[in-house]
């Protein structure tokens, strides 16, 4: 992934570097013409001076907002949200417009740029440690919302199957009620994992399951309790208004959002409409194994400042990776 970024700051790079070389060029040649006689002792100092001129030339804000248009394109074509182009802008004419730089410094520069202002970004978001968190409480309640098909019934299964590897246990609550098939597919996943399944039928109140789920692990002293629920989208307040009856009847110690990357800017709208409908403390971005973009990682991040806990990088149980900022930023500019 990320290949189009790494071009579009190589291009504009090599555009800054070009125009500091041409400066440097005319600067040599107008030295050539003006000859300076120095005497011997200020000699060293003094053309020290003059390399230091020579070689550091500045780059004129008109001249950047015409390099950086293109790179301003390649970011917004994939999926970078354009506050996050214009910070990333801010940041970049703070570090080279009016500021001698050398010409063989400009690539360094932009990357450490955009670099800086994209880990700030991660930084804001902040950092959960899940499993300390689910060892502190007993059963440890984590809700899951999210748009239909984005993958948030895999993910939940994901996520016990990481739960299980680290010796704690997990049951089910089918508080999708509303989607046909949603609670056979859940008893898939849980009959491969040998997890135990709490369900009413389809119509039922999702509240009244999240909170049968919940008795069944505090009766049972099962660790964590991942509760499904039916995907939102904006247009349907009913469903998000029985999700804020789920949140507020199960109070979840975690409600956890899934956004498809994919979709990108999409994702970072659904962020900001379940945060304001629903609230929640975390997301999982999926199938970022098929995300050739990669802006909608950094989009979410910013949008909500929320932390990313996982991200999704196929369809098998074990495809889920932690989020580390560190690897994703060397993936995007390293
Ligand atoms: P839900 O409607 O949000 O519950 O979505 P599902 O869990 O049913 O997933 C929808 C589709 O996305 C399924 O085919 C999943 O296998 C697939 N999927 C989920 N996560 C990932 C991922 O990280 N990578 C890939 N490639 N596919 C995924």
């Amino acid at each position: 992934m990320i290949d189009f970024l790494k071009k579009a700051f190589q291009g504009f790079s090599k555009k800054v570097e070009e125009e500091q070389g041409e400066k440097e060029e005319k600067e040599k040649e107008k030295n050539k013409a003006e000859p300076v006689k120095v005497v011997e002792p200020v000699k060293k100092g003094f053309f020290k001076e003059i390399e230091k001129f020579v070689i550091e030339t500045k780059l004129s804000e008109e001249n950047f907002g015409k390099m950086f248009s293109e790179l301003e394109d390649a970011l917004l074509k994939n999926n970078v949200a354009i506050d996050v182009v214009s910070g990333i802008k801010t940041a970049l004419k703070w570090n080279i417009v009016e500021k001698p730089v050398k010409r063989e410094d400009v690539n360094k520069i932009v990357k450490d740029s955009l670099k800086e202002f994209v880990a700030k970004i991660f930084q804001d978001a902040g950092q959960i440690d899940l499993l300390s968190k689910v060892r502190n409480k007993k059963p440890f309640v984590i809700l899951f919302i999210g748009v239909n098909g984005v993958g948030k019934t895999t993910t939940l299964a994901k996520i016990a199957k990481y739960l299980q590897k680290n010796n704690l246990s997990c049951v089910f609550g089918a508080a999708d009620t509303f989607r046909a098939a949603s609670i056979e597919q859940l008893e898939e996943h849980a009959n491969k994992l040998g997890i135990h399944v709490v369900k009413h039928n389809y119509g039922a109140d999702a509240a009244a399951v999240a909170y049968d789920a919940i008795t069944h692990a505090k009766a049972q002293g099962i660790n964590t309790v991942l509760i499904d629920t039916a995907g939102r989208s904006h247009t349907n307040a009913d469903l998000m208004d029985e999700l804020a009856k789920v949140r507020r009847v199960a109070k979840p110690d975690m409600v956890i959002l899934t956004v498809d990357s994919l979709t990108g800017n999409d994702a970072a709208e659904q962020a900001k409409l379940f945060e304001d409908k629903i609230g929640f403390d975390a997301f999982i971005l999926t199938k970022t194994d098929t995300d050739e973009k990669g802006g909608a990682i950094i989009s979410v991040s910013y949008t909500v400042k929320k932390p990313i806990l996982f991200l999704g990088v196929g369809q098998r149980y074990e495809d889920l990776k932690p989020f580390k900022a560190e690897e994703i930023i060397n993936k995007l500019f390293g």
